[in-house]
């Protein structure tokens, strides 16, 4: 287990609350193109990449369009419906201060991260977009990420694969237990404990220095 190296993060209900604009989007998308869309269900779902998201709605020929308006509709709505969740920023902080670099790995595509970010002011050092599941542990390998911090069982199954230590916090659709049971090395109550947390794991790190690989 890598214990230095980049922390990865989950955007949407990680480090920001997008639900307001993900939930207003949808209701654009289902008004603009005439299609009854359960936003309850959506909301269950949230996290996975928009292109399957829309699979649920719309039938092949109609999903290009469907993803272009929701866009169209979230770059709209993202600046008045972003809000930073708490111990966001401190979080960011904490891992450069460590030396570490702070990156967003999401599921969201690159159109939509810019505006949620400068929504609410967030700087992380960089940003892979448009990555779900087994792709985010793809990246969190070619990264040498030690932490992946996420809210959902698929962030913390792709941390868990790709040997980073996962770190769940329950700001968004689920809970520690099912958090835990996606394979969540721990639970924080929100990002406000991640430095304390994080300080701790970085102490240990030089603590074992030499005993670990
Ligand atoms: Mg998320």
């Amino acid at each position: 287990m890598r214990v230095a190296g980049p922390v990865g993060f989950d955007l949407d209900m990680t480090l920001i609350n997008s639900r307001p604009a993900i939930m207003a989007a949808w209701q654009a998308v289902a008004d603009e193109l005439g299609v009854s869309i359960d936003l309850a269900e959506v909301d269950r779902r949230m996290g996975i990449k928009l292109e399957d998201e829309v699979a649920y709605w719309f039938p092949a020929t109609g999903r290009a369009d469907a993803a272009a308006s929701y866009r169209r509709h979230y770059v709209r709505l993202a600046p008045a419906l972003t809000f930073l969740l708490p111990g966001a920023a401190a979080a960011l902080g904490a891992v450069g201060a460590a030396g570490e670099l702070a990156v967003v790995v999401t599921a969201k595509h690159r159109v939509s991260v810019q505006p949620s970010l400068a929504a609410v002011g967030l700087q992380p050092d960089e940003v892979v977009a448009h990555v779900h599941g087994p792709e985010k542990a793809a990246v969190l390998a070619r990264l040498g990420a030690a932490v992946y911090v996420g809210d959902t069982p698929a962030d913390m199954a792709a941390g868990r694969a790709s040997g980073v230590v996962p770190v769940g916090v329950p700001t968004g659709s689920f809970g520690p237990a099912e958090l835990i049971a996606a394979g969540a090395q721990l639970v924080l109550g929100s990002l406000t404990e991640f430095p304390s947390w994080y300080a701790g794991f970085r102490y240990d790190l030089s603590m074992q220095s030499g005993s670990w690989e």
